[in-house]
């Protein structure tokens, strides 16, 4: 058994000034996927701070410019069922209550959503190596069982899928995270808080050592009127995405003048394509031109055998999401999907 220190903050400050520099503490507030790490002997920290007490983190609350600020200690249901949220993000509220269990989302921080770490079998699984878990020993997905894995981003080191539903729709939405730490405040847009493996698989995400997510903004456009959230899953619940998309469309008639679309459970991070929104603005919303944006955003995807099929169903999940968010009411609990 590993013995540890248990410390309560009561606010920023005190939570960052007991933090130790050398890598041993972490920060608790939901712990929903802490103890699992915990409990496979992923993580083993020495000092534990918990900051369910800090009130600078509890608040949801749209600020003077129209920006949506969500704070990092705000729980997941309590995120979703928010009425700014549902009205104004509805896209994000669907997404979260897409993921986990409403047990798990009740107790899950929207702090803590963004820096949960791969389920990839291989990773909890000691009697095998695993560069995520220690970096240069190998990477047994690339040649075992690899069907939840990545297709676009990966690198020879390491073929995990960042497993956020949450975050999908955050990436989106073109949100920004706000954190703090010893050396400050700082924000970073959503696109660069995730990494790619690379060569360095062992880091998911640009957080340093000791800093802390306060808040998540989101910025005013929330395509409320044209919005939806597909994941296909092996289950109806309570697993994760094979592959996910998160679609935004603002429209002139019928007529795309900005889209955005992030897909989930396909690399290392949620994946957004530029590219591809490029392409769908000034065309028309069809599933002709949602292909041709598929096209774009899996260019360069890449099966590793048991993965190969979500090629083909990232292709068509992202016309069909593209063609729900013309009709959003479709998605909603209770609607019948359209044939
Ligand atoms: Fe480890 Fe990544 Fe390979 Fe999974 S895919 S075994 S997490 S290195």
């Amino acid at each position: 058994m590993n013995s540890f220190e248990y410390k309560q903050a009561k606010d920023i400050p005190e939570a960052l000034s007991l933090a130790r520099a050398d890598g041993t503490t972490t920060f608790v507030a939901g712990g929903t996927n802490l103890l699992d790490l915990w409990k496979y002997n992923i993580t083993n920290p020495s000092q534990l701070i918990d900051i369910n007490h800090l009130t600078e983190l509890s608040e949801i609350r749209l600020l003077e410019d129209g920006v949506l600020m969500i704070g990092a200690g705000v729980r997941n249901a309590e995120t979703a069922y928010h009425p700014i949220v549902e009205q104004n993000y509805p896209l994000l509220s669907r997404a979260i209550l897409a993921g986990a269990s409403p047990q798990i989302r009740n107790m899950a921080t929207n702090g803590g959503n963004l820096l949960q770490r791969t389920r990839c079998y291989y990773f909890y699984d000691h009697e095998v190596p695993c560069n995520k878990r220690i970096p240069g020993s190998g990477c047994p997905a690339m040649s075992g069982y690899n069907r939840m894995h990545a297709i676009l981003g990966t690198s020879e080191h390491c073929i995990a899928v960042f497993p956020s539903d949450m975050c999908v729709a955050l990436a989106a939405l073109d949100a920004v995270v706000n954190v703090t730490g010893p050396e400050g405040n700082r924000s970073i847009a959503f696109a660069d808080f995730h990494r790619l493996p690379g060569d360095t698989p062992h880091l998911d995400n640009n957080l340093k050592e000791g800093e802390l997510i306060t808040a998540i903004k989101v910025p005013e456009k929330g395509f409320a009127t044209n919005y939806a959230y597909l994941k296909l899953r092996d289950r109806h619940s309570y697993a994760f995405a094979l592959v996910s998309v998160a679609t935004g469309l603002a429209l002139d008639g019928n007529r795309i003048l900005e889209a955005r679309i992030a897909l989930g459970g396909v690399a290392h991070k949620p994946w957004r394509s530029l590219s591809a929104e490029a392409f769908l603005k000034g065309r028309e919303a069809n599933a002709e031109n949602f292909a041709g944006a598929a096209d774009l955003i899996l260019k360069e995807a890449k099966g590793f055998g048991h993965n190969d099929f979500k090629i083909k169903l990232a292709k068509k999940a992202i016309i069909r999401n593209g063609l729900m968010a013309l009709k959003p009411e479709s998605q909603l609990p209770g609607a019948q999907p359209s044939a």
